[in-house]
């Protein structure tokens, strides 16, 4: 079948990580190059798995006075990626390749002695630490193509990915983007060029360089492949495609053929790792399909992610978990007749920087609960102590009282939509579990409804529910 427009492939840090997986990888992109013509194959990349949290703990050490963290951190990292040149690359074009990895390694190491000096890590020089990861791996897997016959160019992502200076997760700019991505992908393409671009990394207009936030490169293809636009977008992976539960939680956890935009969108960011949170969005303005396959599996099918058709009454596809949260509950009888209370709320968790994951009210009005993550807990208390210091005093506010470690678990499907019996099936088999529930809520979009438990009994809840998604093999 004729392509006329191209395919955009991403490979996560496990299917570059070792010699063997990139030469997977590497065998993956030669066969799509061979089949996807005229459209051709745009390639992104990780680092190799471990270095982006290697290089991160290395310069946070070096702040912290820890002066062999960086050289114990560069010669690791030196190693691994010699083991992939001396394996994947020919002799004669390895000392050019070596010569750009060691000139990395040396700015990691002079920015971590920048951070000993200075005692601290600033985001930006995060950034420009973490960076160092795709821009290495990016060039020895355009090698390792060309390596195998496959004519391969690298092109830095930080020319063609404009973002805002939110180091640490930076906004793209998409009219910029969309720009540079045609002017600079396009015409190697139609000189049947693979285009391998690093992940993860952009640069401002400025071009200083900026992370789209980690597990970021899954952002980085989709959006590139929007803004090209591309005809799919591929995510390879070390898993054979979105699955009903982490499979290193639910061993029997099974491959979900197909998932509308929706429900991965409620699975990404309710902590199913395998997708990027900010990944569907692009894909689904630009109505492109989105694949999740396997690079140690390739001929499996995968998980392939559109626009949502007709959905199964009733059922339920998958479960995620997000762990390590505190559940912190304004309450008191005098709240009924106190005035903006919610937004007061929610006013000084703002001010704390913090990010609330769900929100639950009972219908008395007299508390409201929401969810953090666990290590905010003092500062959001403290800034709620201050806000609301008066009606403490008064006893309007009985108490701010914070419940952790709890856990959010999130149960997805289009078919829970105006299905009465689903909840029914939940409560029924957490209650069976003797699992008790803490609080709920169901999004907007009623195809996610997510509980709160104790974080101690959060794996026995997902296995007590994880039978429900079975429906899924039974035809529709
Ligand atoms: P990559 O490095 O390829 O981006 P990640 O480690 O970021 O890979 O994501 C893949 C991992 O996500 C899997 O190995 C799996 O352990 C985890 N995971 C969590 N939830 C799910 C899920 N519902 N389906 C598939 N994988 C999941
Ligand atoms: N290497 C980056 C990280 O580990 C981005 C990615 O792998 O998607 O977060
Ligand atoms: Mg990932």
């Amino acid at each position: 079948m004729a392509h006329a427009r191209p395919l955009v492939m991403k490979f996560g840090g496990t299917s570059v990580g070792t010699p063997e997986a990139m030469a997977q990888a590497v065998a993956i992109i030669r066969d799509a190059h061979q089949r996807w013509r005229p459209g051709g194959v745009v390639v992104v990349t990780s680092a190799l798995a471990g270095v982006t949290d290697r290089l991160l703990r290395g310069v946070q050490a070096a702040a912290r006075g820890e002066h062999d963290a960086v050289p114990q951190a560069r010669a690791w990292l030196a190693e691994r990626h010699r083991a992939m040149l001396e394996a994947l690359i020919p002799p004669m074009e390895r000392p050019a390749l070596w010569g750009r990895i060691e000139t990395l390694l040396e700015t990691f190491a002079q920015l971590g002695w920048a951070m000993t000096v200075l005692g601290e890590v600033t985001p930006r020089a995060l950034d420009a630490v973490a960076a160092l990861g795709e821009q290495m791996s990016a060039p020895l897997l355009a090698a390792a193509l060309r390596a195998q016959g496959v004519p391969a160019t690298m092109v830095d992502a930080r020319e063609i990915i404009v973002t805002d200076a939110h180091f640490g997760a930076a906004h793209p700019d998409e009219v910029a983007s969309r720009e540079r991505i045609r002017a600079r992908l396009q015409p190697l393409l139609a000189q049947d060029q693979v285009v391998v671009v690093p992940g993860f990394i952009a640069a401002t207009e400025d071009g200083v360089t900026t992370t789209l936030g980690r597990g970021g490169s899954d952002y980085s293809a989709a959006l590139i492949g929007a803004l090209l636009p591309a005809e799919e977008v591929w995510i390879w992976t070390d898993v054979d495609g979105v699955m009903s539960a982490d499979p290193r939680l639910v061993p029997d956890a099974h491959t979900i053929p197909e998932l509308s935009y929706r429900e991965v969108a409620e699975l990404a960011y309710f902590g199913a790792k395998v997708l990027h949170p900010k990944t569907i969005r692009p894909v689904i303005e630009a109505n492109i399909p989105l694949r999740v396959r396997n690079t140690f599996h390739p001929e499996g099918p995968g998980t392939l992610i559109r626009q949502e058709r007709a959905a199964v009454p009733g059922q339920i596809k998958a479960l995620t978990v997000i762990w390590d949260l505190s559940m912190v509950t304004v309450e008191g009888r005098g709240m009924l007749g106190v005035p903006g209370v919610a937004a007061r709320t929610f006013a000084a968790v703002a001010s704390t920087d913090t990010s609330v994951l769900m929100i639950t009210q009972a219908s008395s009005e007299q508390s409201i609960s929401f969810i953090i993550p666990r290590g905010r807990g003092p500062q959001v208390k403290a800034a709620l102590e201050e806000t609301f210091a008066r009606e403490l005093a008064r006893k309007d506010i009985d108490r701010i009282h914070i419940l952790a470690p709890v856990a959010i678990i999130t149960v997805v499907g289009e078919g829970m939509r105006e299905t009465p019996g689903v909840a029914g099936r939940i409560f029924g088999a957490l209650g069976r579990a003797g699992i008790n529930v803490i609080a709920i809520a169901q999004g907007a979009s009623e195809v996610a409804l997510s509980l709160v438990v104790a974080e101690d009994e959060a794996v026995d809840a997902v296995r007590a529910l994880h039978p429900l998604t079975r429906d899924i093999t039974r035809p529709a």
